[in-house]
Parts: C-alpha cells; sequence; structure tokens
C-alpha cells in the first residue's frame, strides 16, 4: 500500500496535506470548494503485471476491493468483505455485463466508499461521523461505524426504504428521519456538525468516498480481462461511482495495467422525476440547476442537486458519453423484466440503467456489437416495501 502523496482539489487543483482530516478544498476562492482527490506516487508499479501485483496483495487474509491495496492508502482497513462483486453475462444480450453491486455487505455499492472513509476515519482518530443520506450511505455508514467502533450520526428522508431505516438503526447509529429531501438532510449536518463535533462524510465532501469506489473501475476492467468495454452506465444520484471509476482509468492507465484503447463512453442514467444532470447536459450547461419537487421510487436518484455536478458533466463530456432519464413506469417494466427473464432482482436504480439501456439501443446509439457493463448498484431485496408498493402487490 502507497502512502499518500497529497490531496488534489478538483477545481484548484491545489495540494492540501492528506496528515490531518480533509473535507473539501481549502484553497477554492469561491464557493462551492473544490472535492478533493487522493493521489500517491506510484512510479514503482509502472510496467509491472497487475496479475502478480494482486497474486502479492491477496495472499493473506486481503480479498474484495483491498485486492487493489497496492493503489489504496497504507492504512489497516476496516472491511466487512465489500467489493470483487460478481460480473454477469446477460442471458439474452450477448455483449452485455450486470456489474452486481448488491453482492456488497449491506447490499450496496456503498459499501465501498464508506469502508474507506472510515478505515481513514479510525486512522485519523475520528469519533462522531455524520451523513447525510438518500437511504443506502446510511446503512454502509452504520454498519462500518459499528464495525470501528465510531458514533454515526444519520439524516435521512423519511420516505427513505424500509430497509435502510432498520438497518442503520440495528447497528446503533443514531439515526434522524427528515420530512425532506437529501438536500434538506445535507443543510441540517452542515448546520449543526461543528457544535456537535461530527465529521461530515457527505458524498463528495471528504477524499475517501471516490477512493473506494474507484475499485468498481479496477473490477470492470480485470474482470473483462484488463480491457475496457464500450460503454458503463451508471445511475447517477451523487455521481461518486463514475467519478471515482474515472479516476480508477486515469491511473490504470498511468500504470500500463489496461491495454491500450478507448476509455468507455459513461452514460449516466436518473429518474425523470429527478434528473438535474440530464437537464443541465441536454442544456450544455457545465453545473446543474437545483431540481424542484424531486420524486421517483428509485431512492438513490432523488438527488436534486449533486455536489459533484460539474466533474459528473466533464466526464460524460470527456467519455463521449451521454446522461439520459428513465420513468418509474419504465424502471418497474425493467425490474420485472429482469426478474422474469434473468433471474435478477435489480434495484430500482439498477433497473434504471437496464431500461435506458434498451432504449439506446432502440434508438441506435448503441450497437448490440457494444460490450457494455450495467451497473446494478444495490440489491432488489433492500427495496420490498417500494417495488410491492409500485406493483401494487400486498400481502395476501
Ligand atoms: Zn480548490
Amino acid at each position: 500500500m502507497p502512502p499518500i502523496a497529497y490531496l488534489e482539489c478538483y477545481r484548484c487543483h491545489a495540494r492540501i496535506s492528506p496528515q490531518t482530516p480533509q473535507t473539501v478544498c481549502t484553497q477554492c476562492g469561491d464557493q462551492p470548494a473544490g472535492s478533493l482527490y487522493v493521489r500517491y506516487d506510484l512510479s514503482h508499479l509502472q510496467g509491472t503485471r497487475p496479475q502478480e501485483v494482486i497474486a502479492q496483495e491477496t495472499s493473506g487474509s486481503s480479498a474484495g476491493m483491498w485486492r487493489y491495496r497496492s493503489v489504496l492508502p497504507e492504512v489497516r482497513p476496516v472491511t466487512l468483505g465489500e467489493g470483487w462483486t460478481p460480473i454477469l453475462k446477460s442471458k439474452r444480450y450477448a455483449n452485455v455485463f450486470v456489474k452486481e453491486e448488491g453482492a456488497n455487505p449491506t447490499g450496496t455499492f456503498k459499501a465501498r466508499g464508506l469502508a474507506l472513509a472510515v478505515t481513514m476515519a479510525r486512522h485519523y482518530g475520528l469519533r462522531k461521523l455524520a451523513v447525510p443520506s438518500a437511504g443506502n450511505a446510511a446503512g454502509a455508514l452504520a454498519a462500518y461505524a459499528a464495525a470501528a467502533g465510531i458514533e454515526a450520526h444519520i439524516f435521512m428522508p423519511r420516505d427513505v426504504p424500509f430497509a435502510n431505516y432498520v438497518e442503520a438503526v440495528a447497528y446503533g447509529a443514531n439515526v434522524t428521519l427528515v420530512d425532506g429531501l437529501i438536500s434538506d438532510c445535507a443543510r441540517i449536518v452542515g448546520e449543526r456538525k461543528q457544535q456537535e463535533g461530527w465529521f461530515d462524510v457527505s458524498t463528495l465532501k471528504e477524499p475517501f468516498r471516490i477512493e473506494g469506489k474507484k475499485t468498481m473501475g479496477y473490477e470492470l476492467v480485470e474482470q473483462l480481462g484488463w480491457e475496457y468495454p464500450d460503454a458503463v452506465f451508471y445511475p447517477t444520484g451523487g455521481g461518486v461511482g463514475l467519478i471515482g471509476m474515472w479516476k480508477a482509468f486515469e491511473e490504470l492507465e498511468q500504470l500500463g495495467w489496461v491495454r491500450p484503447g478507448k476509455r468507455p463512453r459513461m452514460i449516466a442514467v436518473q429518474a425523470a422525476g429527478c434528473a438535474p444532470v440530464v437537464r443541465a447536459y441536454d442544456a450544455g450547461s457545465s453545473l446543474c440547476k437545483m431540481w424542484e419537487n424531486a420524486s421517483t421510487f428509485a431512492a438513490g436518484l432523488r438527488v436534486p442537486k449533486p455536489y459533484g455536478d460539474a466533474i459528473i458533466l466533464d466526464i460524460l463530456k470527456a467519455s463521449g458519453g451521454i446522461a439520459l432519464a428513465v420513468t418509474d413506469e419504465e424502471i418497474l417494466a425493467s425490474i420485472l423484466d429482469w426478474a422474469r427473464n434473468e433471474g435478477f432482482f435489480l434495484s430500482p436504480e439498477g433497473a434504471s440503467v437496464t431500461a435506458a439501456y434498451d432504449k439506446l439501443l432502440a434508438d441506435g446509439t448503441l450497437k448490440p456489437t457494444d460490450r457494455v457493463v450495467l451497473f446494478n448498484t444495490g440489491a432488489g431485496l433492500k427495496y420490498t416495501d417500494v417495488i410491492a408498493e409500485a406493483m401494487k402487490l400486498q400481502r395476501p
């Protein structure tokens, strides 16, 4: 594991010391301050064979996303077995792979980012962490905080999937349900954190959630034989997964670990009832405007203005990607389609992506021969109440 060289601001490129816990850039002159990226000196790995480096790293008890510990901070991990999730081939589409993030601890991709954020929090000696969440980050923070013996203070909308509330309470977190959206929860954390002594682990307001999520990029490339696919579809709420994967691609190229080729087109998928990134993309804008009256049963997509909007939009542009929205009806139809025809119980966020794939195939944006990775960011089982409601299904 390499020592962290410095933290770099995405906006102004200032270098910030990693010796003490950091949130966002302290050097950006104007608001909002830029998110911080973790940078290392990886020159000793340049030209190595990834298979050999990983084999060395996984000889002990380290597996899961820690198979990439040679490109993660030098610390003792707080781990519950996150990462190295299956990549499953579709039975119907020859070139479609589903990255099954529902196989993570707490049932979603959020485990990766929060495993690393809590690992670093323990390393820094932080005692109280706070997070606003659309649901799944809450469950993941609660679990890792419990594993690390750290307090978790969680703020989430009152109507999150019930599983998110139950798990957070079961893990012993301090849970507050808020009448509002994640943006309202974020405001409360922001107002109270100083007085309460909370460290804010909000999406893109601390550097290590991106760093944990980048392992998804390493994994999909390794699982495809150290090659890029043609496109990656990602359900985009806060967008950290997309941002983390793009960072992984940059590092993989520096290391020479990926076969030379074009980076995948990054396809950001949102719900029609909350699509700030799609609206900004369509308008050719570099920032999102707050989406009013956000509403969708894909709880993770109810993010009216992602903090990382500028980064997400930059990545879409750089990759030749696009942003598109699907309706809740299309999401539900795709949940049932994939459950009945493939045996996958997708989360609503995951099914937004499968629905979007169908659309882009139908309109010719993608060809059936294009190799694509669709992210199912969470297990459908975490959403039984909201999916049942959408299906108008009642216990007999
Ligand atoms: Zn800055």
